[in-house]
């Protein structure tokens, strides 16, 4: 059975943590009781060790999970912490809006949403899920509930969006969601052959579309280094929906079953998949669960990765730096023989986070897993870190499980600022690993 309090990369292992469940909104414990550190926990969905906190408490807010309010006017929801993205679009979509940025599973929290200050397909149009926070309470372990909104406490704000937690209990929060025109997307996805055809892709679809992501295949080489799928989409309008084809499994990018993880498998399953497409281009009318969340449909597809784990690794690099340095990254990965099933490329763009820390940031971004197999991988990173530092770019906290300190301090000088705004009771196995 998965521990419900690991995180879902279950690397690295965290021990001894007591657990405290959070239930009613006017009942919350008195924070600055607990003799041990304390971290805020949503469903353990980030990768690494952000949401972990060994030899301390988590606070377990899975529970509270009632909708506040709903401005169906102005498209404005209040919301306590744990209430997940998957009941905010059962709530919202039947009258005509849609998140207004969302990550790739939809079984995640609002509070885990702001610590980490999400991002979707739409970042390069619409920024990440902290650009849309209107407001939220935050308890702190002196006893206050602060509100915090870009005008009202406004640097307690920006310090919590991307905080990690660590700037004291979101309790409720209030954000913007975004009018559609319909459940339906229309997409396109298209194959490319290098990584000169996915940035010439890139270039016009993000001009065109507001949803873009790319598959990537690991496993090529030479002048296939880089191939892959192009996804990209925008919402449906009615009279596009008249023809719906929804093609379930196979035809959307990265819905498969996960086999056996091994590199055979890999290569074989990354060849497989590249040419699941026979034509350069394909168009279809997809409801946007799989199209948003089409790991969402495969059930503990995490743990075919073994009892060890597994990494994901994400980066984003400047645009004036990317090419040379993504190639670079890319050769020592398959030229290590590491495996990789699934290799997310992504634009950022330029809408800011008000977040102190948040990850994203104008550049392109590339998410790739890894099975846990000890040093061979941490070494092959360590590596492809460095390049990612020399380039400007920085690596994605929520995701990391072994960045070094370092780095970390390299890649956000601003944790100095940011350490002003955090609960003396807070912090997390990750904090601690990184400020060392
Ligand atoms: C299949 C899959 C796809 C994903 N795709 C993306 C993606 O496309 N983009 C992306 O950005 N991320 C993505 N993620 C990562 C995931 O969206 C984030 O890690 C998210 O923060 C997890 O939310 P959670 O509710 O599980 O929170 P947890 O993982 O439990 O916690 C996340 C952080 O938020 C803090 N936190 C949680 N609740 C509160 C609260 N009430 N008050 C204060 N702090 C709190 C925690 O302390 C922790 O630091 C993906 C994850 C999976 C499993």
């Amino acid at each position: 059975m998965i521990s419900p309090y690991q995180s879902f990369g279950r690397y690295p292992f965290a021990h001894n943590q007591e657990i405290e469940k959070l239930f009613w909104l006017s009942e919350l414990p008195d924070l600055s009781s607990f003799e041990k550190k304390i971290l805020p926990f949503g469903l353990g969905k980030s990768y690494g060790d952000s949401c972990l906190n060994e030899n301390g408490v988590l606070l377990d807010t899975a529970n509270l999970n009632r909708f506040i309010s709903f401005d169906k006017e102005n498209g404005i929801v209040r919301a306590e912490c744990g209430v997940t993205l998957s009941q905010v679009l059962d709530l919202i979509t039947p009258h005509g809006f849609f998140l207004a940025a969302t990550p790739g599973t939809k079984n995640i929290t609002i509070g885990g949403a702001i610590g980490n200050d999400v991002h979707g397909k739409n970042h390069h149009k619409g920024g990440t899920f902290g650009c849309h926070v209107t407001k939220f309470e935050l308890l702190r372990s002196d006893g206050n509930r602060i509100v915090c909104s870009p005008e009202e406490n406004a640097e307690l704000f920006s310090a919590t969006i991307g905080g990690l937690g660590l700037t004291g209990l979101i309790t409720w929060a209030e954000f913007k969601v975004q009018r559609v025109s319909s459940e339906f997307i229309k997409m396109e996805s298209i194959k490319f052959y290098s990584l000169e055809e996915f940035f010439e892709i890139n270039e016009y679809s993000n001009r065109h579309f507001d949803y873009t992501v790319s598959w990537i295949d690991t496993t090529a080489s030479g002048s296939n280094l880089g191939r892959g799928l192009f996804s990209r989409g925008n919402f449906a309008n009615a009279s596009e929906i008249t023809q719906i084809e929804q093609k379930k499994n196979g035809a959307i990018p990265f819905i498969f079953d996960y086999p056996f993880i091994n590199p055979i498998s890999v290569q074989a399953f990354n060849a497989l998949y590249f040419n699941k497409q026979n034509n350069v281009k394909e168009e279809m009318i997809v409801h946007y669960n799989p199209f948003f969340y089409p790991l969402d449909a495969v059930n503990n597809w995490q743990l075919a990765y073994g009892k060890s784990g597994f990494l994901q690794y994400q980066f984003v690099i400047p645009f004036q730096n990317v090419y040379n340095n993504l190639k670079n990254i890319l050769e020592i990965l398959v030229n290590s023989g590491l495996s990789s099933f699934l290799t997310v490329l992504k634009q950022f763009g330029e809408v800011k986070s008000p977040g102190i820390m948040s990850f994203p940031r104008p550049g392109i971004t590339l998410a790739i897993d890894f099975a846990m197999n000890g040093r061979g991988v941490l070494d092959v990173l360590e590596l492809t870190d460095a390049i990612v530092r020399n380039a400007g770019g920085v690596i994605y906290p929520g995701k990391d499980a072994r960045m070094s300190a370092e780095n970390f301090k390299i890649f956000y000088p601003q944790f100095k600022e940011f350490s002003e705004f955090i609960d003396p009771k807070f912090s997390s196995s990750f904090w601690r690993r990184v400020t060392v």
